[in-house]
């Protein structure tokens, strides 16, 4: 049957909404995107999402009822098991939707959904830069930081589904406070936001540097200006990186003691500074893990870019198809 492994997949982001359809050797089929609109509540972004999903199987010429499964990354807090959205803060109004069920009565089709990182996880696994890699951990370094740990080439769940919250792992016990009501976790000094929130924090108590030119006012520095100002040798930027730098590689120190991976795979919009955060940060890391356990692990960029969403989405249909789930 020519039919045969092909899957739906949906990524459910806070701005974006992206599907594709999606063969069992890695191969996007047709793809599409919308915008989420989540402010228009749960009912309108499912519905959104219902007839992206049915666009994307109409481009690339199939009925639904031909596809295997459907997979979803979803941001926010998942129950696995049934797909219900326990709660998404960047989803106003999603506590416990059941977006599995909801779905599956709208397609017609098996769902399976999954937070959005650990589903990058199980994508990077499959299609990505961690394929064949039997114990891997990938982490997003993105508005937040989401993970996900791959063991035994499995995504592992944990009692609940929420295995892997690496960027709220604590990495300065008395540090600065995250969103997740705990102090000093690495999100709160390592993603985007927080790189781009304690630039402007300097920059407002008076540090000298162009970083505020460069980007137009203090208020619209991110953390791509940053980046950008460390190319320029501004010494603000290049203190903020240091430091950034030698807070992530604590984290990822942490991930290789705890988890021994041969595999780190770090993706999201930080990762675009490219060998400004790959080069140095080995080395870093290194000064801190156990060498037994350090000599056996690579730390890489993720390979699948802009397409994880969706290349994530249906990795989750295909790896629930795999084991029969
Ligand atoms: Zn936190």
């Amino acid at each position: 049957m020519t039919m045969q492994g092909r899957v739906l997949g949906l990524d459910i982001g806070g701005t974006k909404l992206a599907a594709g359809v999606c063969t069992e050797e890695g191969k996007l089929v047709s793809s599409g995107r919308a915008l989420t609109d989540a402010a228009l509540g749960p009912d309108a972004v499912i519905t959104r999402a219902v007839s992206l999903a049915k666009e994307v199987a109409e481009k690339a010429g199939l009925s639904l009822g031909s596809l295997q499964a459907v997979g979803v990354g979803c941001v926010g807090a998942v129950e696995g098991e049934t797909g219900v959205i326990v709660s998404a803060p960047n989803l106003p109004g999603w506590h416990q939707v059941p977006l599995g069920a909801r779905l599956a009565q709208a397609l017609g089709r098996r769902v399976f959904v999954e937070n959005d990182a650990k589903a990058a996880a199980l994508g990077e696994h499959r299609f990505g830069a961690g394929q064949g890699v039997r114990n891997s951990v990938y982490l997003t370094l993105s508005t937040g930081i989401g993970g996900g740990l791959i063991v035994e080439h499995r995504l592992w769940r944990g009692a609940n589904g929420n295995a892997g919250e690496l960027g709220h792992s604590t990495v300065a016990f008395d540090g600065r406070l995250c969103k997740c009501g705990n102090r000093g976790c690495l999100e709160a000094y390592a993603s985007g936001t927080h790189i781009a929130a304690r630039a402007r924090e300097r920059l407002a108590a008076g540090e000298p540097s162009t970083l505020g030119e460069l980007a137009g006012g203090i208020d619209r520095v991110t953390s791509a200006t940053v980046v950008e100002g460390v190319r320029q040798a501004d010494p603000l930027s290049l203190s903020i990186w240091e430091e950034t730098l030698a807070i992530l590689a604590a984290g990822l120190a942490n991930v290789v003691n705890i988890f021994n991976p041969e595999r780190i795979i770090l993706g999201g919009g930080v990762t675009r500074a490219g060998p400004l955060l790959f080069e140095p940060l080995r080395d870093k890391v290194a000064a801190r893990a156990l060498p037994q356990l350090m000599k056996v692990v690579s730390i890489v960029p993720a390979m699948l870019g802009d397409d994880v969403g969706v290349y994530g989405a249906a990795a989750v249909a295909f790896a629930h198809l795999a084991s029969g789930g």
